[in-house]
């Protein structure tokens, strides 16, 4: 019987690298097919990918009744298929908190705390002596450079550096820096995108202890190009949050070159927000220095006021 292997919703360029990676490497290695699949529509990040490095766009995959299926890159039930109970996980790889999906039978289990799946992915080559092809390092360095912002995220480790640097020289790109930058100004692209399409261009629900959370991120070379659009974005975000049943939505500008973000709340209770962050809010917004990841510097810290 088949795996379906995939990451979760809105998928990022990790989650859709990650089933390539992860699929290939099982096809070299074990009996049963392994098939490359998505939840989602993928971003102009991840399409600037596939073309660079000639990737097939993996199946969508939107109901897993009775599947076998292999996830990638979280391990949250909301940010599965609504039918995920219904499958058999036997695998995990991931680089998150671990999350409420459980199982019924032993499953293998690849999770650290570092910069990006892909790293662990590459960890998994390395564990089961299979070559990673040249197109797939170039992808698999991608994500990595995406998941760590070109290793200026809190998230980045030695192994994730090691790993571009040793998966770079397999792809043939001698300056990948140069590439990823490349990478991140398609990913800043605003021009004719609705509030909606920005605010969950990069959008995860949690439910904390109970309580429905929305977290969304732009990463962009520059934020201020969004400026003039804040307001319409803090009044889509309150629709967000009436049609979801959401308490709080927070939406994350991020500017990779200063090195902060924009944090934008619409909540029942604003301030939760300030105790998590330890701010005040003006005009339900506040720079927030230095903050780079939403799963290292701001899950941990608003999920406690829940
Ligand atoms: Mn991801
Ligand atoms: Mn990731």
């Amino acid at each position: 019987m088949s795996v379906y292997v995939f990451g979760h919703k809105n998928p990022d360029s990790d989650s859709i690298v990650g089933a390539i990676s992860l699929s290939y490497l099982k096809n070299k290695s074990e009996k049963e097919e392994y098939i490359p699949a998505r939840q989602g529509e993928i971003s102009a990040e991840t399409e600037f990918i596939l073309n660079r490095f000639g990737g097939e766009l993996p199946m969508l995959k939107t109901s897993v009744a009775g599947e076998r299926v292999f996830i990638v890159d979280s391990t949250d039930k909301p940010h599965f298929q609504d039918d995920i109970d219904e499958a058999t996980i036997i695998g995990i790889a991931d680089h998150h908190k671990l999350g409420d999906l459980m199982t019924d039978a032993p499953l293998e289990a690849w999770i650290r705390p570092i910069g990006c799946s892909n790293t662990v992915i590459y960890e998994m080559y390395r564990c089961y002596g299979v070559k990673v092809p040249k197109e797939i390092a170039g992808m698999m360095m991608m994500a990595i450079l995406s998941d760590t912002v070109i290793f200026k995220s809190p998230t980045c480790t030695k192994v994730d550096t090691k790993a571009v640097k040793e998966l770079a020289e397999i792809a043939g790109v001698t300056d990948y820096k140069k590439l990823a930058m490349e990478m991140f100004i398609v990913k800043s692209a605003v021009d004719g995108a609705s509030a909606r399409d920005l605010n969950t261009r990069d959008y995860k629900e949690f439910n904390m202890n109970g309580t429905k959370v929305g977290i969304g991120q732009l990463e962009m070379v520059d934020i201020s190009v969004l400026e003039p659009r804040e307001e319409e974005l803090l009044e889509d975000m309150k629709k967000m949050k009436e049609e979801n049943g959401l308490h709080t939505v927070l939406i994350l500008l991020t500017d990779i070159m200063k090195e902060g973000s924009k944090l934008l709340v619409v909540s029942d209770d604003e301030s939760k927000i300030e105790a998590a962050f330890d701010i005040k809010l003006q005009d339900h917004k506040a720079w927030l220095d230095g903050v780079l990841s939403r799963k290292k510097q701001i899950v941990p810290f608003v999920q406690p006021q829940f």
